[in-house]
C-alpha cells in the first residue's frame, strides 16, 4: 500500500479492540488498524508463528501498540490465551477485526466440483468462516455493550469468480455467520457487519490463481473503473466499528468501486483491459 494519511481524529477515543489478520503492511487489517489508530484507538494484535511476528511487532509498535499475541485459530489453546490476555491486561474491549481466511492453493484453482476436497472444504470453512464465530463469541464475553465487530468477504460469494472456488463457499458461510452472529448480540448493542471489499493486492490474493487477470478486470468492469483502495475498506470499517454506525448491524457493505452494482460493463474499457 502506497503511503497514505488517515484522517485523525477522536472517533475511537477510549475504545480498545483486537486485531485479528494483519500479515505484513499490504494486508486489509493493517490499513484498518492506521485508520482507528489514528482516530485514537488502543490496539492489540494477533499474529501466526514468528515469521509474522517479525512483520506485524514492528507495525504494531508504531502506532504505539504493545500487546500482541500469537494466534493460529484452528488452536483452542492460542484462541484461550488470546481472550484470556486481552481480559487480563485491558478487562473489556469495544471492537473486534476480523480479517482471516485461507484455502489451500490447489483449492483455489480450475474447476470447483473437481477439485475441492472434504479436507479442502473443511479447512476453507474452519479457518474463514467458523473462526468468526469462534473469535465473536470468545470476544462478546469480554466486549462493552455497545461494541462492534468487523469481518472481511469478498463478492465470490454472491457470483462465480474463477478460481475462487471453496472460498466463495466460506465467504458465503461467513457473511450468513454475520447475520446469525449480529441477531444474538444485538440485544447487547453490539453490532456485527461485515465489508465485502475488492481485489486488493496482498499475501491472501496472491494465492488465487489469475490475479493479474483479476485486477484488470474489476478495474475495467466496476462502476469507477478503477482497483479498490484500502483507505476506503478502512474508512468503511472505521464507520461500521465508531458511534458513526449506530443502528447498523448484519450488513455486507460491499467496498469495491461498485463492481458488485453492474450488470454489464461497458464496452471500450472492457475491451481494451482485455487486449492488454
Ligand atoms: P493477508 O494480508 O494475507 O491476511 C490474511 C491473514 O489471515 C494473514 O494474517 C494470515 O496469517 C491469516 N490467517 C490465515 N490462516 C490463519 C490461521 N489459521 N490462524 C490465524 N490467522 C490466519 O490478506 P488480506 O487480503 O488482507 O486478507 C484479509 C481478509 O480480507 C481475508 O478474510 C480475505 O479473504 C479478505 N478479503 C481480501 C480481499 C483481497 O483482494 N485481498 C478482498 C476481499 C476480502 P498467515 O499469513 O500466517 O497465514
Amino acid at each position: 500500500m502506497a503511503e497514505q494519511n488517515f484522517p485523525t481524529g477522536d472517533l475511537m477515543k477510549g475504545k480498545r479492540g483486537l486485531i485479528m489478520g494483519v500479515a505484513n503492511k499490504n494486508s486489509i487489517a493493517w490499513a484498518i488498524a492506521r485508520q482507528l489508530a489514528a482516530q485514537g484507538a488502543e490496539l492489540a494484535f494477533t499474529y501466526q508463528g514468528d515469521a509474522l511476528l517479525r512483520r506485524v511487532g514492528p507495525l504494531a509498535e508504531s502506532i504505539g501498540s504493545d500487546i500482541l499475541v500469537e494466534c493460529d485459530v484452528t488452536n483452542d489453546d492460542t484462541m484461550d490465551n488470546t481472550f484470556a490476555t486481552l481480559k487480563e491486561k485491558w478487562g473489556k474491549i469495544d471492537f473486534l477485526v476480523h480479517a482471516i481466511a485461507f484455502a489451500g492453493k490447489d483449492q483455489l484453482a480450475g474447476s470447483f466440483v473437481d477439485n475441492t476436497t472434504r479436507e479442502g472444504f473443511k479447512s476453507a470453512l474452519d479457518i474463514s468462516a467458523f473462526s468468526f464465530v469462534d473469535s465473536a463469541r470468545r470476544a462478546s464475553e469480554i466486549m462493552n455493550d455497545g461494541g462492534a465487530m468487523v469481518t472481511l468477504t469478498y463478492l465470490g460469494s454472491e457470483r462465480v469468480v474463477p478460481n475462487y472456488n471453496v472460498m466463495g463457499v466460506a465467504k458465503a458461510a461467513l457473511e450468513a455467520c454475520t447475520r446469525y452472529i449480529a441477531a444474538d448480540l444485538g440485544p447487547r448493542g453490539i453490532r456485527v457487519n461485515a465489508i465485502s471489499a475488492g481485489p486488493i493486492k496482498t499475501l491472501a490474493a496472491a494465492g488465487i490463481g489469475s490475479g493479474r487477470h483479476m485486477f484488470k478486470f474489476n478495474k475495467a468492469a466496476s462502476a469507477m473503473q478503477d482497483n479498490t483502495d484500502p483507505m476506503g475498506v478502512a474508512g468503511a470499517a472505521l464507520y461500521l466499528l465508531s458511534d458513526l454506525g449506530l443502528s447498523c448491524t448484519g450488513e455486507t457493505h460491499h467496498v469495491d468501486g461498485g463492481f458488485h452494482a453492474i450488470g454489464m460493463p461497458q464496452e471500450t474499457p472492457l475491451k481494451e483491459a482485455l487486449a492488454d
